[in-house]
């Protein structure tokens, strides 16, 4: 399953939703570690296709 790089969150859990866009096809989500995802719509599930580093923290080491 794919999850959150910076704290291991599943994305499939969205924390907060941010704002939505054409009509739900694109949806900016909040991690519970800060980072900004912007999800497109892909048939039944929202994909992450951009994810930003959490705010005011360096960038994880995998
Ligand atoms: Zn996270």
């Amino acid at each position: 399953m794919p999850c959150c790089p910076y704290c291991g969150w599943p994305d499939d859990d969205p924390v907060v939703t941010v704002s939505r866009h054409g009509g739900g096809a694109t949806v900016w989500t909040r991690c519970v570690c800060g980072s900004l995802q912007m999800r497109e719509r892909r048939g039944d599930v929202l994909a992450v296709c951009a994810r930003s580093r959490p705010g005011g923290r360096p960038a994880a080491t995998l």
